[in-house]
């Protein structure tokens, strides 16, 4: 009979799954892990670095990451094995948000047969910003806000439960993880001294990170010093540096540093010197394996990196100790 065969949908796509509605207690969740229909786990593959470090941390196993370190989610296309790797998996964790834009297509193609979670859009609309560059747009780079990334643990979390992993603790875990963080966040940042709480950089990532801690935040990604706008913009940023005593400003590896050549021999030319502060992690974490090539290492090494270049006390080596290790 039909109706035996077939359960309502909305049975499949609630906590149970098909094999807990057939085989009933047997078929409940093992202990973080989980099993498809051949008795493997599911594959996930997530769109960028953090979204994989994320879904790691939560099911404690592996998760492809399509974009590596250094890679610009703005402008990255699919490879074809990458496209492989998507039709091959079970689960696709996305940023979404506008971020990923050469997606859509691929994503849309294979939302019907997989199970795909767009995680950024899963962060309440009203605790959005818009994007600096298209207004009409939110502003992707949630990350930077540790509360904000709580959100998006929640999401993934709740994906892959359904999907049968307990995350139960590992969700705990990666809750405590963000709030450390956060808090780390503000105490750090706080002893910067209060004029200069000012991050000049490549482009414009950290507006998520200037609403969190209280920072005016100034990117210059897009200023062409060959044009008379751009040369008035840099003007004012150099007045911004040296009236506030600014002293670092900070580049990022997947952007030009000519405007920022401009700004650093402006202040000079007014006396005023201006270091780089080092390289921060905008897009993409730092190399695999390392600390910095976690969520948690990429932010706690922005947080001190902007502390300690900017006049405030941080530990060299970060919140945990953890950061410069190496491999
Ligand atoms: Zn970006």
């Amino acid at each position: 009979m039909q109706r035996e065969r077939t359960p309502p949908r909305h049975f499949l796509s609630s906590g149970l799954s098909r094999r807990a509605l057939l085989g009933g207690l047997a078929a409940l969740p093992f202990a973080a892990r989980a099993a498809t229909a051949s008795g493997t786990a599911p594959v996930i593959v997530a769109t960028t670095g953090m979204i994989a470090d994320l879904a790691r941390t939560l099911t404690g196993g592996p998760v492809q990451a399509l974009m590596g370190p250094g890679m610009d989610p703005h402008s990255y296309r699919p490879t074809r094995s990458d496209i492989l790797a998507l039709s091959r998996a079970d689960i696709l964790l996305h940023h979404g948000l506008h971020l990923e834009a050469q997606f859509t297509d691929i994503l849309a193609e294979l939302a019907p047969k997989k199970t795909v979670l767009a995680v950024a859009e899963s962060i309440p609309k009203d605790l959005l910003l818009s994007d600096p560059a298209y207004t009409d747009r939110p502003d992707p780079h949630v990350w930077f806000d540790p509360t904000l990334w709580q959100h998006a643990g929640k999401a993934v979390a709740a994906t892959l439960t359904q999907a049968g992993f307990d995350t139960a603790a590992t969700s705990e875990g990666f809750a405590a993880t963000a709030t450390a963080l956060d808090a780390y966040a503000r105490d750090t940042l706080a002893t910067v001294p209060e004029q200069a709480r000012v991050l000049v950089t490549a482009h414009d990532a950290f507006e998520y990170f200037g609403r969190a801690y209280g920072w005016q935040v100034e990117g210059i990604q897009g200023i062409s010093t060959d044009s008379e706008a751009g040369l008035a913009r840099i003007a004012e940023l150099v007045d911004l540096l040296v009236t506030r005593d600014i002293q670092a400003v900070f580049v990022e590896s997947s952007v030009s540093d000519r405007a920022m050549q401009a700004l650093i021999e402006g202040a000079a030319a007014r006396d005023h010197y201006v270091a780089i502060g080092g390289e921060l992690f905008s897009d993409a974490m730092g190399p695999d394996t390392t600390y910095e090539g976690t969520w948690p290492g990429m932010i706690d090494h922005n947080i001190t990196t902007i502390a300690r270049a900017l006049g405030g006390t941080a530990p060299e080596r970060g919140m945990q100790g953890k950061l410069n290790a190496g491999t």
